[in-house]
Parts: structure tokens; sequence; C-alpha cells
């Protein structure tokens, strides 16, 4: 149990952003993050709401892009 625990931890990595840190399971880059509070958002993550908003603070998101990397 506590192996496992430590195991899906160990996974995790973090995602620098400006305003504060985000530590996912993943390794690819951010599809999204919100202009308000900053935090990341990947597209599998939303696909599930009708509604593609921040699901923190409800803000509006802006695609992380070459051009416009995020911002940390
Ligand atoms: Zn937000």
């Amino acid at each position: 149990m506590q192996d496992s625990i430590l195991n899906s931890l160990s996974k995790l990595r973090p995602v620098a952003y400006k305003g504060g840190i985000s530590f996912v399971d993943r390794d690819d880059d951010p599809d999204y993050q919100c202009k308000q509070c900053y935090k990341p958002w990947w597209k599998d993550e939303l696909d599930k709401h009708v509604f593609i908003v921040c699901q923190k603070c409800h803000g509006e998101l802006r695609a992380v892009t070459e051009q416009e990397p995020l911002e940390t």
C-alpha cells in the first residue's frame, strides 16, 4: 500500500508556471494555460467538460504554442 503511493508520487513531474507549480503524471507539454491564474491544462483533462475554461478559477484559457509558450 505504502509502496504504491510512493510509486505514483515518484512519477509526478513538477510543472512550474507563473503563480505556482502543478504536479502531473505525464511528460507532454500542456495544451492550454489559464489567462487568469496561469495554471496549465491538458486537452484530455478538459475533454469531458462542456465549457473549456480553467477548472480552478473558471478563467479563460489560451492555447500554449511555440510562439506563446507557457508563462512561468
Ligand atoms: Zn485559472
